[in-house]
């Protein structure tokens, strides 16, 4: 017998997460079935939602910019509305973690290439170190984590022409680890303020940089300052250097990316939304225009879950939402239309940072983000898609890509719930 619920979200991302939120915000019983960790693992951790519109930016006011996106894009879909009731379940979700939702205004952060860029949250470690607050700046990066160079990014900050003096230092960190360590083992390191020689890790590293310090009023590490005990890690750091610590978001494997995965399944959890992981939905079966089962993968064995209805929140490409070959690029769990270029060589454009088609693949959703066919009906009557699955947003040029998610996740998301609770 089918497993049955009200609602269904498939995925396991900010997408999904947002959309069972907001269909059990309706009184829905919801499960979440999700395949593999989602892409915040790869990601900053900050939540963009629109940066660049229609040849302008960086905005300071994404909900300005809206109007200038193109036709097709989803924030047309959704409307304001849908972009402010998916930062209000973030923001309900993250609590204290998050920092932004104070304003309709985009904060500037610092990226770890010392880039500086409009984001709508961001964690509170990061807060500190914002590229609009006038503070000179140290950047300290380790020896043998080359994924942040500290000289390389104060100099790009300094080229972007912040509003402060940036100068940045390679220190060796306190303790030894193998060549291929991972930034998890520098934070538990401080968490667990592991004793060296001379001292605990917090207290040597402190020493050392406060040696480097020359008048600077702010310093800034790659995020890796701490897993469970972060705040405490950062608190002792500040108090024993005398100005603001802050984390700067790197790059994968994402410290900030992980923390944020665990709290939205935690915010999940307390929702009361039943979690299946571990397993891909792989088929479903379908009568009179409607999804009746999905049917997961289990191990090679096919399960059915049954829901009255279904929201897709797969990811795009890099999720796995979408597959591609040379020839065509398909939407692999109902088959749903994906527009796209019969040429491959117009799929994407020449410059590297050109208009590639390729961005903007994905399924076209109808006014209630149903996925269409391609006369433009609604593949099933109750299934509806979220997040990177949907198309017709270019989520890095215009720097949207969670904010995307989590406007179509809000609005997939309720809308289903009240269909099956209605
Ligand atoms: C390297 C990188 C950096 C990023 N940086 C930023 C940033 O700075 N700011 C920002 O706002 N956003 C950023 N993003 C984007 C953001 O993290 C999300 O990728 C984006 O919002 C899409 O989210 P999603 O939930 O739709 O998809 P994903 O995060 O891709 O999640 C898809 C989920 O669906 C699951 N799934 C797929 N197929 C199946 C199936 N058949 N059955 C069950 N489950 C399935 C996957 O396992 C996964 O859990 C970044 C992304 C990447 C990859």
């Amino acid at each position: 017998m089918a497993i049955t619920d009200d609602v269904l979200v498939i995925g396991g991302g900010i997408a999904a997460c947002t959309a069972a939120l907001s269909a059990a915000e309706t009184g829905a019983r919801v499960r979440l079935l999700a395949h593999k960790k989602s892409t915040l693992r790869q990601a900053s951790g900050l939540v963009d939602v629109l940066g660049y519109a229609g040849g302008d930016g960086p905005l300071s006011d994404p909900y300005a910019g809206l109007d200038a996106l193109p036709e097709g894009h989803p924030y047309h879909v959704v409307g304001e509305d849908g972009v402010r009731a998916g930062l209000r379940i973030f923001d309900e979700a993250v609590g204290d973690a998050y920092r932004g939702g104070h304003t309709d205004s985009n904060a500037l952060v610092m990226t770890h290439g010392g880039a500086v860029k409009p984001t709508a949250r961001y964690p509170a470690s990061v807060a500190p170190g914002l590229a609009s607050s006038s503070g000179d700046t140290l950047l300290v990066g380790f020896a043998g984590l080359t994924d942040f160079d500290a000289p390389v990014a104060a100099d790009h900050l300094a080229a972007a022409g912040v509003p402060f003096s940036a100068r940045g230092v390679t220190v060796e960190f306190p303790k030894r680890f193998r060549a291929d360590a991972k930034v998890t083992r520098f934070a538990k390191a401080l968490d667990r303020d592991e004793d060296v020689d001379g001292g605990t890790v917090r207290s040597v590293l402190a020493d050392t940089v406060a040696e480097e310090l020359d008048g600077e009023s702010r310093v800034g590490f790659p995020a890796m300052l701490g897993d469970d005990h972060d705040e405490d890690v950062r608190a002792e750091l500040s108090d024993r250097l005398g100005v603001p610590v802050f984390e700067v978001p790197t790059g994968p494997p994402s410290l900030l990316g992980l923390k944020l995965e665990d709290i939205l399944f935690d915010a999940l959890d307390e929702a009361g939304v039943r979690i299946s992981a571990g397993n891909p939905a792989v088929d479903f079966e379908a009568d009179t225009g409607r999804v009746e089962t999905v049917v997961v993968d289990q191990k090679s064995r096919p399960t059915p879950y049954s829901a009255d209805q279904v929201v897709l929140a797969t990811g795009g490409l890099v999720g796995k939402g979408l597959d591609s070959d040379r020839e065509s690029v398909t939407e692999p769990v109902f088959g749903c239309h994906v527009p796209h270029p019969e040429d491959r060589y117009d799929w994407s454009d020449p410059e590297a940072f050109g208009d590639h088609a390729f961005a903007r693949f994905g399924v076209v959703p109808d006014d209630e983000l149903r996925p269409t066919d391609e006369d433009g009906e609604p593949h099933f009557e109750n299934l509806r898609a979220a997040g990177g699955v949907v198309g017709g947003a270019d989520v890095a040029r215009e720097k949207s890509a969670s904010g995307v998610s989590l406007a179509t996740g809000a609005v997939a998301g309720r809308l289903a719930g009240e269909e099956a609770t209605r």
